[in-house]
């Protein structure tokens, strides 16, 4: 299978990509920006409805892989030109054990291994938004980390700062925990203007609602398209980084009122009737219901603890003018464009890879995380 390293590095592989909405080159991508079909995103953030609005988007987490940061330098060189401007998206609905960095990171330096963790891995199977942060718990990670940073002289001194700002915020939770620290390491280290907003606040705001009610109404449409424009990648050779979608899916998931598990919810049919069931792990069952003929999420809406799954960009695309993707994201964006395209009528926005991820990936600097480079001064 060919990587997006491999696919960026040939002429046929980067034909692909931009026959699918995905570009390399800077110039091509802006000269590819109209203003967002939908203005409410740009309004919420004060962006005028003339300029273009980029987006990059990413789990909320405590630290990131070198890729991320590419992304981020990429939407930051992006906001620097004219008539365009670039919002961050910071994906706060998505299970905390779905990444390693989503609730610590690994720092190695003089005073050896800091292994630090803002909450605890029996909260894995929950939306970071609704993850506990034990106050006693984070005092100790405080301590561990100024201890640990004692010994690295000035480099060790910035690392205590975002300690001692992480302790006066007392988050509550382990997405406001990540929120601190993400936008310290942004504004102090990669210094970014950007304004950024939580996923679950434009879920909360309704932003979503619409394009999520057409893609649930022509679902049956939404899984055949979904799942031939993950054959087709496979065909030539490329990981769509997604999984085939069963007959009954959803895009959509409940957080249990029980326990928090973030749970998949499936489509039942009851004579002209649609629900949207799931059953959690603790035995707790949930039944919304979509309609009968167009359906409405509506009644999960209400909930304020649904949460969307990877087709995200779907949702987002009419609020956007374009998209600094990822290395994954841009895989599964080229199915999502398929979606779009010939099940919804809708326009894909261009994605632009970032121009280093190459070398980024080549080099294998994954294990360089945004923090370790920040404690380092690299
Ligand atoms: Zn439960």
């Amino acid at each position: 299978m060919r990587s997006l390293g491999e696919l960026m590095a040939s002429e046929d592989g980067l034909s692909l990509l931009e026959t699918r909405g995905i570009l390399t080159s800077e110039e091509s991508f802006v000269g590819s920006l109209l203003p967002p079909p939908d203005g409410r995103l740009a309004e919420h953030v004060g962006v005028a409805p003339s300029q273009a609005l980029v987006y990059a988007a990413h789990q909320l987490m405590t630290d990131y892989p070198e890729s991320v940061s590419a992304k981020l330098r990429a939407a930051r060189q992006i906001a620097g030109r004219p008539d365009v401007s670039a919002v961050l998206l910071w994906l706060d609905m998505d299970r905390a054990g779905a990444d390693k960095m989503a609730g610590g990171s690994v720092l190695r330096g003089r005073g050896g291994i800091l292994k630090m963790r803002l909450a605890t891995r029996r909260h894995d199977e929950k939306e970071v938004r609704f993850v506990p942060v034990d106050p006693e718990h984070l005092d100790e990670t405080v301590r561990k980390i100024e201890a640990w940073a004692r010994q690295h002289g000035p480099a060790g001194g910035r690392l205590v700062q975002m300690a001692e700002m992480l302790r006066g915020v007392s988050p509550r939770t382990l997405a406001e925990a990540n929120m601190a620290v993400t936008s310290y390491l942004l504004r102090d280290h990669l210094e970014m203007t950007a304004p950024f907003v939580l996923v679950s606040d434009l879920a909360d705001r309704g932003f979503l609602t619409g394009t999520l009610n057409d893609v649930v109404s022509a679902i049956d449409d939404v899984v055949i398209v979904f799942n031939a424009a993950t054959d087709s990648l496979l065909a030539a050779d490329v990981d769509p980084q997604v999984h085939q979608l069963r007959p009954d899916y959803l895009p959509l998931h409940y957080s249990c009122d029980r326990d928090d598990r973030r749970c998949s919810l499936s489509r039942v049919r009851s004579g002209v009737d649609t629900f949207a069931v799931t059953r959690c792990a603790c035995g707790a069952f949930y039944r919304f219901h979509l309609g009968s003929r167009s359906l409405s999420v509506g009644e999960v809406a209400a909930t304020g603890r649904w949460s969307t799954d990877v087709t995200l960009p779907i949702y987002l695309n009419d609020l956007a003018s374009g998209i600094v993707a990822g290395r994954s994201s841009a895989m599964y964006g080229m199915v999502l464009n398929e979606v779009l395209e010939k099940v919804l009528g809708r326009r894909p926005v261009p994605m632009l890879l970032p121009p280093d991820l190459p070398g980024v990936l080549a080099a294998r600097a994954e294990t360089e995380s945004l923090l370790q480079r920040y404690v380092m001064g690299s």
